[in-house]
């Protein structure tokens, strides 16, 4: 196929050389490289090998699938799970005998815990929610992913037909449930039974494809996710798109200095309970989704892809604001307002929609804000799941977009999204995760950052979890130090963020301390990467040695008063500006 939508990324010399293990692996990775075959984190594949088991030295089937917490893209041998097949297979006696048994029942989470009986030699990584979606498919190689396409077909009013029309006979359908073992079963037997089926639209979800020859599987999914965007394109309503546009965006200037004067104030509004890390996202796909008629309606829908909204939140806040003919201050009005709002509609949708053993209320506030001319505003608890949700809610919108070129777009309904956020399972995930330290979800700018005594509590911050501006008047020394961070502590995940705003928890800027304009424009850049600003530390100086008769000049005692005094004073004065707007 000559592919339009999708790049097609495999290569025999590199595949030939590698064993099955890392041929999965290799395949992973060219599927997670591109964000409209799937999203960060998104997706599962695997691979059935015949293995020699170390206990009896014997052949056996090992089915290896990607394993929790991973991500396609950058997955390596290590994320993936191994598991006994007859083991795994054997743990349907379980499922059988126990009453009740279905989606949602105890047992089906239950059954995630004996996956752990079935591992294959000694491999600690867990297993994910996902594995019986591959282990009951009777296929060797199974790859399910969450396109663009795919996802926009299965969150259309009309999923069915439309997965009918686009694949015909070669793609079967299987209406939304929650991931887990009775899924896994469901589709195992529509697999079983329709033998001219290569693969399943799953409903407000994605895809799941296979085959029994790993690039067979590999180009297989690459042709139904072409060809489900093919079909879109053909629909695509142009100029028309969300009912068309309604609002211009602002220039990049003017776009900026906006958000200069904005995300402090912001980030103080959605950070009543918990400190937020903010990302901008501002791309061309993103400003015809809030510049548009229909951004008000479709908004309200939320977002569709459970993986999607986990971290979303089910809907984002839409600021109806007319970027041409109203001010500032009725921008910050309008924020104030929804924002209330928004938590006042969640927890309705909390106390609607809990169960007698349903975890606590979190936080109720918005995680994705949506300004017209402006762009997209996601929040996180620090920078690199900012960048996710940005990510994810960038994907939505493209989602949208595609639902809505061929038929209605739809939600999950409000109750299977509250079983997703509220899951003992995603529970349980987040109680495993270590506590916060001292300075996490926080923005440090340190002056003086790149040597000595400067880039020494740069360390120390970010070993405290600080996200961590690194300033010097040596620009490249600043950057050492923030790459040294940045080598520590990783860039983090997610593939969003326009300008500065992409980037990861620490950042080097250069400026003069003794020049007001250069500490403005310094600051400036800072609440564009992050949103905000929580400490402050200066430890730049210098030490002009006096002459050997002991004396200094007029002009060295100036750069001495300038840098050593005045350049404290001028960025103490320039952050206290911003606390105090
Ligand atoms: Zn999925």
């Amino acid at each position: 196929m000559d592919y339009q939508f999708v790049n097609y990324l495999w290569d025999d010399v590199v595949a030939d050389g590698l064993d099955a293990v890392e041929r999965l692996r290799y395949r992973s990775n060219l599927l997670g490289a591109d964000q409209r075959i799937t999203n960060t984190g998104g997706g599962n594949t695997s691979s059935k090998i015949v293995e020699i088991d170390p206990l009896t030295g014997e052949e056996v089937d090992v089915m290896w699938v990607k394993g929790s917490g991973g991500d396609l893209r950058t997955s390596k041998r290590e994320n993936f799970a191994s598991l006994y097949m007859d083991k795994f297979m054997a743990l349907q006696k379980v499922w059988a005998s126990a009453e009740p048994r279905g989606p949602k029942t105890k047992i089906e989470d239950e059954m995630v815990a004996l996956y752990r009986h079935c591992v294959y030699n000694l491999n600690p990584r867990a297993s994910s929610i996902d594995t019986p979606l591959h282990a009951f498919i009777p296929y060797r190689h199974v790859d399910h992913t969450h396109p663009i396409s795919s996802i926009a077909i299965a969150a259309c009013k009309d999923q069915e037909r439309l997965t009918k029309e686009v694949f015909g006979d070669e793609v079967g359908y299987v209406k939304w449930q929650r991931p887990g073992y009775d899924l896994g079963l469901l589709m195992g037997k529509i697999a079983s039974e329709n033998p001219q089926y290569k693969g399943l639209i799953m409903g407000q979800h994605g895809i799941i494809n296979w085959a029994d020859d790993d690039k067979a599987c590999y180009e297989l999914s690459l042709d139904l996710i072409e060809k489900g965007a093919r079909f879109i394109a053909q629909h695509d309503k142009g100029e028309a798109t969300f009912g068309g546009q309604k609002y211009q965006s602002l220039g990049k200037s003017e776009r900026e200095a906006l958000l200069v004067e904005l995300l402090p104030k912001l980030r103080g509004m959605v950070s009543q309970m918990n400190r937020f890390i903010g990302t901008v996202h501002v791309t061309e796909s993103v400003l015809q989704f809030v510049n548009s008629h229909d951004a008000v309606r479709l908004a309200e829908i939320g977002t569709s892809c459970p993986d999607h909204f986990l971290r979303t939140k089910i809907k984002p806040l839409f600021i109806d604001w007319n970027p041409q003919s109203e001010d500032f201050s009725a921008l910050l009005n309008k924020l104030e307002s929804g924002i209330a709002q928004y938590r006042e509609d969640y927890a309705a949708y909390y106390e609607a929609c809990k169960h007698p053993n349903s975890p606590a209320m979190r936080d109720p506030n918005p995680r994705v804000i949506l300004i017209p001319g402006v762009g997209l505003i996601a929040w996180g608890k620090n920078k690199s799941e900012s960048r996710v949700t940005a990510e994810f809610y960038s994907l939505a919108v493209d989602v949208m977009r595609s639902a809505e070129a061929i038929s209605d777009y739809q939600g999950l309904p409000r109750q299977e999204a509250f079983d997703i956020e509220y899951w003992a399972l995603e529970e349980a995930k987040l109680r495993r995760m270590p506590a916060e330290k001292e300075f996490a979800r926080n923005v440090v700018v340190v002056v003086g950052a790149g040597s000595g005594i400067g880039r020494a509590t740069a360390l120390r911050v970010a070993q405290e979890g600080a996200h961590v501006v690194c300033v010097d008047l040596n620009a490249d020394a600043a950057q050492g130090t923030a790459d040294m961070l940045t080598t520590i502590y990783g860039q983090g995940i997610g593939v969003a963020g326009t300008g500065i705003s992409g980037c990861g928890s620490a950042i080097g800027l250069s400026a003069d301390i003794t020049q007001r304009d250069s500490v403005q424009a310094m600051l400036a850049q800072v609440i564009l990467a992050y949103g905000g600003i929580d400490n402050v530390i200066v430890t730049a100086g210098v030490f002009v040695p006096p002459s050997k008769a002991g004396k200094i000049s007029d002009k060295q005692w100036d750069l001495t008063f300038n840098v050593n005094v005045k350049g404290l004073y001028i960025v103490a004065d320039e952050a206290r500006k911003i606390w105090e707007a």
